[in-house]
This record gives structure tokens, C-alpha cells and sequence, in this order.
């Protein structure tokens, strides 16, 4: 195994609880044993989704219940609008198109944020708008949406309202019932750190009347079908998902409850705002507008003087750090440190630690020490 530390936006280092979870011996998925996993699991999803409604697992990557979302609720033929501020704003898009349903872009400059009144004037301009979809942080700029005076605005209309949290549920507040989200979904492998490879999703009673109406062009991905087979007692899913996964969301779910959601929600803004005063003390410049930068990724422009490839090269190469790169025209351009799921100062002091070492090796700072130095003054 390498050992090079995950300073990425997914995957996350995963808790060797987690992985030993993974281990335990593979039932049928159709067993009471399996049922009481997965009626556990779902509802400490539920939990973590501040919903009173139930959660379902889809064995697939976070994709999988971003199509879900949109694929079940929007009939073709009917109009969504699509939030795009960055590459998964534009995926939610794709994928409304690849079900023929009408798409409406609400287009937002990268790197900054949507803001609830935008949301308004383009719903008080088309009553045909059956739904509206946010990605509530912005994994590719570091951006986050702000999802609760969105939802204040969206009670006044009828159109459903579905949230990607895929890099924030368990690391940014996410209140489902509270901010009225329609149609909320995540991954397995960002703030929950577990692995890749599951996605969850809830659906409101507004949003479950949309399913029961829109004929679908979907199979593998049938709300109604995931349903049915979620409702049984005890619940199963439809075809056989991945017994291991729901292992370890299982175990990833416990400890996020033990740690405390709340709790852990702080120490990821913790980490953001300790991670925004070290790229400024290294002479560096975020990527996105600070009052919406993300809880748990920080994009920060790449400096003059330095590639990508020998940045990013030189910090995994030399110092073991795996950061992200920019995507799309942001390629090249930024780079990006997640610092989500079970990360805590250390892993921060190693980050940036490797970030001065690298700037400092090819002569575009003089302080190596200045970003690890700032981390320690916000942990103190
Ligand atoms: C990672 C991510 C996804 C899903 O990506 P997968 O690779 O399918 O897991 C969706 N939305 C956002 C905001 C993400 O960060």
C-alpha cells in the first residue's frame, strides 16, 4: 500500500474500523440478517440527513442518486431548472438532458455562489418549472450554495426541490426537513468517508406524489422499484447491491454518530478556515469568493511560476500528499485540498507542510514553514 495521505475531495482516508467492517463474511441479501443491517443503516442515513422520512441505498457511485433524483421526479417533456456553477451543477444538467427532460440553466460565474433571489426572479419567470437543482457544495470550485434560504424561497412554489450534498452531508450543515429539500442525495466517499461505491438518497411525500406520476425512463435506477423493495420487512433492495459497502457505511454511519454530527460538522469548518489562513500565509490566492468558500474543499489558484504536474507532482512525489487539480477550463489553473471526512490538524500540518516545501523548492516562496506555522495558530 502507499502510504500517501488523501487530501482530496473524495475518496477520503477511510477509519480501519471501517475497513475491518468490510471484511466480515458476505450474507444473502435477502436475509433477516441483511434486512437488520440495512434497517439500521438506513436509518442512521436518515440521521445524518436530519429527515423524518426513510433513506435509501443505491449500490453505485454518488451519480448513480444524482440521476435517481432527477430521473424519478421530472417526467420527460417537463422543465427543470439547473443551478450550474461549476462541473457537478453541470452533470445534474447532463443527466436531466439524457432523460429528455427540458433544462433551464441558471448560470452562475465559477467560484462564486447562487444566491436565493436569482432562484426567485427565474421561478417568477417560468411557471412551467417542475423542479429546481443545487449542488450544495461545489466540489469543483469550493463553492457552497446556500441551501437554507434557497429552501426559505422554494416553500412559496410548487416546483421540487433537490439538493446534491455529495461533499457536504457529514461535514457541512445539511437539515433535509428544516431547509424543506425535496429530493436529497449523497456519496459514500467524501465527508462519510467510507469507500467508494454507494450512494444514498430521501425523497419527501411531495416528492415520492412526483414518482408515483412520472413514467420513468430509468430501471436500475426505479425509485419505485427501490421502494417496494426497501419497504419490505425486512427491507431489501431491489437487485443485489454491495453487501461489503453497506458494511462499511454501516461503520462509517457509527462513527460519525459517535463523534457527533454537530461536532463533526465544526471540525470541518474548522479545517476550512485553518486550511483558507495557511494559503494565505504561504502568499497563495483562493480560487472562490471567501464568504462562500467550502466547508470541506479549498481551491486556491496555482501560482505564477510553477505547473500543475510539477506542483501537484513534487507535493505527492516527494512529500506524499495527494491533492486535487482544477477541472475543465479550471485545469492547470487551481489545485484543490479536500479536507473532508476524518481529518484533523495533522493531516493539515503534513498538507501544508508539503505545500511550502514544494513552493519553496522551486523558488516561488521564501517561508517553507509559514503555512504549517499559521495551521498551529488556528489549532492552538
Ligand atoms: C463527487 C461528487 C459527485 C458524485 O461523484 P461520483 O464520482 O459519482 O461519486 C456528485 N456531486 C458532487 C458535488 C460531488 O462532489
Amino acid at each position: 500500500m502507499d502510504d500517501i495521505l488523501l487530501m482530496l475531495p473524495g475518496p477520503t482516508t477511510v477509519h480501519p474500523r471501517v475497513l475491518n467492517a468490510m471484511s466480515k463474511a458476505v450474507v444473502n441479501h435477502r436475509s433477516a440478517k441483511f434486512g437488520e443491517i440495512l434497517t439500521e443503516t438506513t436509518q442512521l442515513m436518515s440521521e445524518v440527513f436530519q429527515t423524518p422520512n426513510k433513506s435509501y441505498l443505491i449500490t453505485g457511485s454518488g451519480t448513480a442518486a444524482m440521476e435517481a433524483g432527477i430521473a424519478n421526479t421530472v417526467a420527460p417533456g417537463e422543465k427543470i431548472l439547473n443551478v450550474v456553477g461549476g462541473k457537478f451543477g453541470e452533470r445534474f444538467m447532463k443527466i436531466a438532458n439524457a432523460n429528455g427532460i427540458e433544462t433551464k440553466e441558471l448560470a452562475i460565474e465559477w467560484g462564486t455562489a447562487v444566491s436565493p433571489k436569482q432562484i426567485e426572479e427565474a421561478l417568477n419567470a417560468d411557471e412551467d418549472i417542475k423542479a429546481v437543482s443545487v449542488i450544495h457544495n461545489e466540489t469543483s470550485t469550493g463553492v457552497t450554495a446556500p441551501i437554507e434560504e434557497i429552501g426559505k424561497i422554494m416553500k412559496n412554489y410548487d416546483a421540487l426541490y433537490i439538493v446534491d450534498t455529495v461533499s457536504s452531508l457529514g461535514g457541512d450543515k445539511v437539515d433535509v426537513e428544516k431547509f424543506g429539500v425535496d429530493v436529497c442525495l449523497t456519496g459514500s466517499q467524501k465527508c462519510i468517508a467510507a469507500p467508494p461505491g454507494m450512494a444514498a438518497i430521501t425523497l419527501s411525500d411531495d416528492a415520492w406524489k412526483a414518482v408515483d406520476k412520472v413514467e420513468n425512463n430509468t430501471y436500475y435506477l426505479d425509485m419505485k422499484a427501490i421502494r417496494k423493495s426497501g419497504d419490505k420487512i425486512p427491507p431489501e433492495t431491489p437487485y443485489t447491491p454491495s453487501v461489503s459497502l453497506v458494511y462499511a457505511m454501516n461503520e462509517a454511519l457509527k462513527i460519525i454518530k459517535e463523534e457527533g454530527l454537530n461536532e463533526r460538522i465544526a471540525r470541518h469548518h474548522k479545517a476550512a478556515k485553518a486550511s483558507v489562513s495557511a494559503v494565505k500565509a504561504l502568499g497563495l490566492e483562493l480560487f472562490a469568493d471567501e464568504a462562500v468558500s467550502s466547508a470541506t474543499v479549498t481551491a486556491v489558484k496555482m501560482p505564477e511560476g510553477i505547473s500543475d504536474s510539477e506542483f501537484r507532482g513534487t507535493v505527492r512525489g516527494k512529500y506524499g500528499v495527494e491533492l486535487a487539480g482544477g477541472q475543465d477550463h479550471l485545469k492547470g489553473n487551481i489545485f484543490r485540498i479536500g479536507h473532508m471526512g476524518n481529518i484533523s490538524y495533522k493531516e493539515l500540518l503534513q498538507t501544508f507542510g508539503a505545500i511550502g516545501m514544494t513552493l519553496k523548492g522551486f523558488g516561488i516562496i521564501d517561508d517553507a514553514g509559514a503555512g504549517v506555522a499559521s495551521i498551529t495558530e488556528s489549532y492552538l
